[in-house]
């Protein structure tokens, strides 16, 4: 059977160990094998994405021979991503990988409730994943659709649900309807970190144990670019707050539970952030083909 962190540190290595050559005070292997693994799986997303912008896909590892190995010996997916349900928002097309890659939630809204959170367990706690990465997008109906206030129908309340509370932050925020929205796709991609934060002991625990970093982005529509956020801004704090069980340390006041936001919740007034510097895309693409025919 492969040995998916194996596979993976074959890439990270060629790609970023050249470059960052060894030193007597580095952190000890299993530490430095996780960090080459999300500069890893971070570039190899970046890469992709430049190669979309630009128009000129590979479709790595979508071929037979790739398909069928992935068929017999199981998923080996590097990042785990919850996206919008959006058409416009192709996950795999949005970051130019192939097949048992990227294990994907996608919901209107890109909220993190139960069965959401759940998947995401399954991806981290399973599939082992050294990265989630939470991504919203420019435009997207559900979020503008409960700043507007629109009256909807179905189940689709218990759905929006998860985003009011980033929506309510946005229009205190205030600003022209364009800024609100946007304030408010931002501070949703939080609330869905912030949730499945405080909700899942599963992934609260490896990120204390260092097996995963939970990471926030926006896709852009128009220019087909994806805006890294980075790290919760309250992460520490949400760690802190709640135990490994799932069980607060602090009381949840009952006017924002199940899905309000966590303490010390705001949106962050930070820039928005590129991604940690990369390896270049020819040597990453090559190294993983490399990888992939073993
Ligand atoms: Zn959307």
């Amino acid at each position: 059977m492969k040995d998916r962190l194996s596979k993976w540190l074959i890439v990270g290595l060629t790609s970023l160990l050249l470059l960052h050559p060894a030193r007597a005070n580095d952190p000890n292997p299993a530490q430095k094998s996780m960090g080459l693994l999300r500069k890893t799986t971070l570039a190899l997303l970046q890469e992709g994405n430049e190669r979309f912008v630009c128009g000129a896909l590979k479709h790595p590892n979508t071929d037979q021979s790739h398909r069928s190995l992935a068929a017999l010996e199981g998923q080996e997916p590097f990042v785990t991503v919850l996206s919008c349900s959006d058409s416009r928002v192709p996950v795999e097309l949005i970051f130019d990988r192939g097949v048992g890659e990227i294990f994907t939630v996608r919901v209107a809204g890109n909220v993190a409730d139960t069965d959401e959170i759940a998947t995401i367990e399954y991806g981290v706690g399973h599939l082992h994943t050294p990265v989630v990465i939470v991504m919203g997008h420019s435009r997207c109906g559900a979020v503008t659709a409960v700043v507007k206030d629109v009256e909807l129908e179905g189940l689709l309340p218990q759905l929006v649900d998860n985003i009011k509370p980033a929506a309510e932050l946005a229009k205190h925020e205030g600003g022209e309807e364009s800024v609100v929205i946007a304030n408010a796709i931002k501070a949703n991609v939080w609330q869905s970190i912030s949730d499945l934060l405080r909700r899942s002991a599963i992934v609260r625990t490896e990120i204390e144990a260092g097996g995963v970093n939970v990471i926030g982005a926006i896709y852009n529509l128009e220019t087909g670019t994806v805006d890294w956020l980075g790290e919760h801004p309250d992460q520490k704090n949400i760690l802190g707050t709640y135990k490994p069980e799932g069980k607060p340390v602090a009381t949840i006041p009952d006017a924002v539970a199940p899905h309000g936001p966590a303490p010390g919740f705001q949106i962050p007034n930070a820039p928005v952030k590129k991604s940690p510097s990369v390896a270049s895309a020819e040597h990453s693409e090559n190294s993983e083909h490399s990888a992939h025919a073993h």
